[in-house]
């Protein structure tokens, strides 16, 4: 009641009482947001809840220079179309490597037991199945809620992000300045029954499953129609360089103070058994969660070690996805096409009788190789087994002989390539078969090509497949060299080309010869040489030359090369046709020796080892790796009896402190590094 007095008062309020009524409001309807949403434990009824917004909204409509960025009208959304703008993550968002068995999770285990030395701790946590955001705070204000995109960069969806009941537009308490928190944006069960109960009603599509609808939602242009969705959110992930502690677990249960939804099923272990016994509780009793989950998160306590354990272009190695065992179907399979891969590699997809599994359709399959058609004696007409796992292609399991004819053939695995009909290869090592004619085989040439445009190799934009399909076609590229004799005027007689688009596609491919060295080794595509492993190799051989000049020993004693990836690089550079293109793309001018090189500037601190940790007053950990290299230094992740020093800065890890002492690893602070490179 006192409520509605205050209503009615409203009109005649003046702009100090606004003020302060609007302030006092502000804080309540968060007190009652948080009650409900993180403590489960509602204080007032939805109505009495209402009003309050309400007035809140009346007083800021009557006095808009009141309105806050934080305030909980802010939830309701409005009718401006947001284009999404694209955010660069300050740190890379990787998706988890996920694994099936408990065996691969006994392999990891066994890694991380080699790196910690035995002394560490698990935390598990369900895996909600949605889509991941990256939230950023400064000061206690949500500022920025970016989706993960392609994990360098994301779509800016804070408007529609700020319409999440329990996502915090303020928090409270002690919080750093600013950090991220990672998590997930879901929708219920209720709320994406009620969508496509209104969808069904209005005649429109449905949509397949809560994750499809969580997606669409979020990219809605308009946030009050996000706001109706229902989208509810857990957060799992904090980060930044001023966090409360130095491990997981306490940095959540400290989130979840200042007023984050933290899921309650976090739980800490000390086994791999404890993890087993989690997943095998979960995979029961997540069905009766009012979300959908998909398997459990299983991250490493620590975050020193998280960061001694570091990371691959994809994923963390300091974390892992448990899935649960996929929903199967059996359906007929029709037939088998054969595909050929930028490698050259041969991948068997099978065509099936259209199945429903796990809310889509599913009307093909991977097969993999010949082995494992093999193996399961798979033959055409069959009747399968398909499942789906993680991946998008849902994959064929097993068949149901019991329904097989007498007059079913074994399958017969081509023998040449369907494409340009090279006799098939297969290394012995190799389970899959490759068309060794890569400089002369369409989709190996344009799917290299393709490869090499890419954004984490050169970054040409203006080239999408279709153009390149085109631009071959037209004689003016069959290989990557190609592309740095396009000129303008051969690209505008051709069809979709306009004089913009041409020069644009002109000045990306200039643009790439300052792509540094690392991406162009990525980019020239070596079988088995990926983003990491490029890395790896020119940090240890800095140019081409000594790369075409090394001999497999040499290329072995590279951190990660093993002798399949050494075997391969030797194998492409002794092709001459490489060699060709390799020469032609140093003609054309790209960067053929690392940028490391050319920065150097001085020898100070050659033949010395790093490890960084802490913070700094005046550089970040980047910028000080950065002058460590510059000075001819090397960076490593782990302390190891061989590190020269470790640089500690303030909340430096107890653990590497306490590992540099024991191993006579000098322990330095900032001063003391710059009085080491300014002498
Ligand atoms: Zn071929």
């Amino acid at each position: 009641m006192i409520i509605l007095v205050f209503l009615h008062k409203i009109k005649t309020m003046d702009f100090t009482d606004a003020k302060i009524r609007s302030e006092n409001l502000r804080k309540v309807i968060e007190q009652h947001n948080r009650s409900y949403y993180v403590d489960a434990n509602p204080a007032i009824s939805d109505f009495e809840y209402d009003l309050l917004v309400k007035e809140l909204e009346t007083i800021e409509k009557e006095y808009p220079e009141l309105q806050t960025a934080d305030s909980p009208t802010q939830r309701i959304g409005n009718d401006i179309n947001n284009a999404f703008v694209q955010i660069k993550h300050k740190y890379p968002m990787l998706s988890l490597g996920n694994t099936y068995t408990e065996s691969d999770l006994n392999d990891f285990d066994q890694r991380v037991r080699k790196i910690t030395e035995n002394n560490f701790e698990y935390v598990c946590e369900l895996k909600f199945d949605g889509i991941s955001i990256s939230l950023t705070y400064k000061n206690g204000i949500l500022q920025q809620a970016v989706t993960r995109g392609d994990g360098e960069k994301g779509d800016d969806v804070t408007a529609n992000i700020r319409t999440i009941r329990n996502i915090p537009l303020k928090i409270y308490g002690d919080y750093p300045d600013e950090f991220e928190i990672r998590g997930e944006i879901f929708m219920p069960h209720s709320s994406f029954e009620r969508l496509n109960k209104e969808r069904a009603d209005a005649g429109e599509t449905l949509f397949a499953n809560p994750r499809n609808a969580t997606a669409g939602t979020i990219k809605l242009q308009n946030s009050s129609q996000v706001a109706k969705r229902g989208l509810d959110c857990f957060l799992y992930y904090l980060l930044g360089e001023n966090l409360p502690h130095s491990n997981h677990y306490d940095n959540l249960q400290e989130a979840k103070k200042w007023g984050f939804p933290i899921s309650q099923n976090v739980q800490k272990c000390q086994t791999i058994q404890q993890v087993t016994d989690y997943i095998n509780y979960w995979d029961e009793a997540r069905k009766k969660l009012p979300y959908d989950t998909d398997g459990v998160v299983i991250k490493i306590n620590n975050t020193e070690q998280q960061e001694e354990l570091g990371v691959t272009a994809k994923s963390p190695r300091w974390a892992i996805a448990y899935k649960f065992k996929a929903e199967q179907a059996i359906t007929k399979l029709l037939s088998v096409d054969f595909q050929v891969g930028r490698t050259g590699a041969i991948t068997p997809v099978a065509n099936l009788q259209p199945v429903l599994l796990a809310g889509t359709t599913v009307k093909r399959a991977s097969l993999h190789n010949q082995e494992q058609i093999n193996i399961l004696d798979i033959r055409i007409s069959d009747m399968v087994i398909v499942e789906k796992g993680g991946e998008i292609i849902p994959k064929i399991v097993g068949v149901d002989k019991s329904h097989r004819t007498g007059d079913s053939k074994e399958f017969e695995y081509i023998t040449h390539c369907p494409e340009c009909g090279t006799k098939l290869e297969r290394e012995e090592s190799e389970a899959k078969h490759f068309c060794p004619n890569e400089n002369g085989c369409h989709p190996q040439i344009i799917g290299k090509i393709e490869h090499f445009i890419s954004r984490k190799a050169m970054a040409i934009d203006g080239l999408g497949a279709e153009t390149i399909e085109l631009l071959y076609k037209n004689s003016l590229i069959n290989n990557v060299a190609d592309l740095y004799d396009l000129k303008k005027e051969q690209l505008l007689p051709l069809e979709r080309i306009a004089e913009k688009s041409a020069e644009n596609i002109i000045k990306s491919i200039e643009d790439s010869k300052n792509i540094e060295f690392q991406r162009v080794l990525f980019a020239i595509g070596i079988r088995f040489v990926g983003e990491t492993t490029a890395k790896k190799i020119v940090e240890k051989l800095h140019s081409i030359d000594e790369i075409m000049s090394a001999n497999e020993e040499q290329l072995l004693q590279i951190d990660e090369i093993g002798e399949r990836i050494a075997q391969s690089i030797i194998k492409y550079f002794a092709n001459q046709k490489n060699q060709e293109i390799v020469q032609r793309l140093r003609d054309a001018g790209l960067q053929m020796k690392t940028k490391e090189v050319f920065n150097k500037i001085s020898d100070k601190l050659k033949g010395m080892s790093f490890v960084v940790s802490g913070t700094f007053t005046s550089y970040s950990r980047d910028e000080l790796k950065q002058i460590i290299e510059q000075h001819g230094g090397k960076n490593v992740s782990a302390i190891s009896a061989s590190t020269s020093y470790l640089l500690a800065g303030e909340k430096s890890g107890q653990m590497k402190i306490e590992k540099a002492n024991r191993l006579k690893v000098k322990i330095i602070d900032e001063n003391q590094f710059n009085e080491l490179i300014n002498k």
